[in-house]
C-alpha cells in the first residue's frame, strides 16, 4: 500500500540536513511531499515561491519527492492531501521538547496521520538555516553544508556574485 508523508518547515534556506532527511525518508515511505509553510513569527530570507524553487532544484534527482507550499495548519493540510505521516528531523536535546509539544498537539488535531522522526546525521547536527544565513552574510564558506542551488541564491542574496 502506497505511504505518502509530508515534510514540513519553514526552509529558509534548505540545507544539507534537510535533504539528508528527505532522502532517507524517500527510501521509506513510497511518497514524499515537500512543503514550506509560511511561519509567520519569522521574518524570511527567501520568499515562499523561491524556497520551493530551491527546494525543487535540491531534490530533482529524487523521482517520489515532490515539492509544495502552504499557509494552513500543518494537520488540516495532511488531511486534504491524504498524507499518512509527517516526517520530521532531529538534532539535538533542544530539538526534542519543541518536537514533542508539536507533535502532542497535532496528534490531537488530527489522530490519523502519524508523526515520524529521523535522527540527524552526525556531520549535520549543529547545521541550521539560521546559522547558514549567518556564515552566508560575511560570504563564508558553506560548500557542503547546502545544495548547490542554496549556495549560489544566497551568494545572489547578499550580493556576493
Ligand atoms: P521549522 O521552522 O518547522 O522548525 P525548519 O526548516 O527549521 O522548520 O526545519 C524543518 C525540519 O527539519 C525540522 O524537523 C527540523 O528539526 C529539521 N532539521 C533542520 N535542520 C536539520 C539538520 N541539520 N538535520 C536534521 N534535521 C534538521
Amino acid at each position: 500500500m502506497s505511504k505518502l508523508a509530508i515534510v514540513p518547515g519553514s526552509f529558509d534556506p534548505f540545507t544539507n540536513g534537510h535533504l539528508d532527511i528527505v532522502e532517507r525518508g524517500a527510501k521509506i515511505f513510497s511518497n514524499i511531499l515537500v512543503t514550506v509553510f509560511n511561519n509567520q513569527s519569522k521574518s524570511p530570507l527567501f520568499s515562499v515561491e523561491e524556497r520551493v524553487q530551491l527546494i525543487r532544484e535540491s531534490t530533482k534527482h529524487l523521482p517520489n519527492v515532490s515539492v509544495d507550499s502552504s499557509d494552513i495548519l500543518l494537520m488540516d493540510y495532511a488531511r486534504e492531501k491524504n498524507a499518512d505521516a509527517v516526517l520530521r528531523g532531529l538534532r539535538a536535546v533542544s530539538d526534542f521538547e519543541y518536537e514533542m509539544q508539536i507533535t502532542s498537539m497535532n496528534r490531537k488535531l488530527n489522530k490519523d496521520v502519524e508523526t515520524f522522526f529521523i535522527m540527524t546525521n552526525n556531520q549535520y547536527s549543529f547545521l541550521s538555516s539560521s546559522m547558514i544565513k549567518e556564515i552566508a552574510k560575511y560570504n563564508g564558506d558553506i560548500s557542503g553544508l547546502v545544495p548547490d542551488a542554496v549556495d549560489e541564491a544566497l551568494k545572489g542574496k547578499f550580493n556576493f556574485l
